[in-house]
């Protein structure tokens, strides 16, 4: 009489499944987190876009003539950026404003 026996281990191809399993959903999760990082740095610019035009304003009616467009002016002005006139945290460069709009001009980041 044949006994069988039973092999409890795993098989290769459920070895490679397994790995390549955990591989596409690390992959996932890496894109999904990098993306959301991104996502959150241009909100921020938004933000602060928002808020530069905000103080924009409240100079023009505490002055009565718009900042330069630069914004070198109201930048050095403690009371209207007591931290400093901020820095689009998506490339790290200056917001300038138009001077007919007086909105600030650019940061429309892309999607990556
Ligand atoms: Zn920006």
């Amino acid at each position: 009489m044949k006994k069988t026996v039973r092999c409890s281990a795993f098989s290769l191809l459920e070895l490679i499944a397994v790995v390549t399993i955990v591989g596409v959903i690390a992959w996932i999760v890496v894109a999904r987190f990098s993306t959301t990082a991104f996502d959150a740095r241009r909100s921020a610019c938004h933000t602060n876009r928002g808020d530069i035009e905000l103080e924009v304003q409240r100079w023009f009616r505490d002055h009565g003539t718009w900042p330069s467009s630069n914004l070198s002016d109201i930048g050095a002005d403690k009371s209207y950026f007591p931290e400093g006139l901020p820095t689009c945290p998506v490339d790290g460069s200056a917001y300038a404003i138009d001077p007919a709009t007086h909105l600030v001009v650019g940061h429309d980041h892309a999607t990556p």
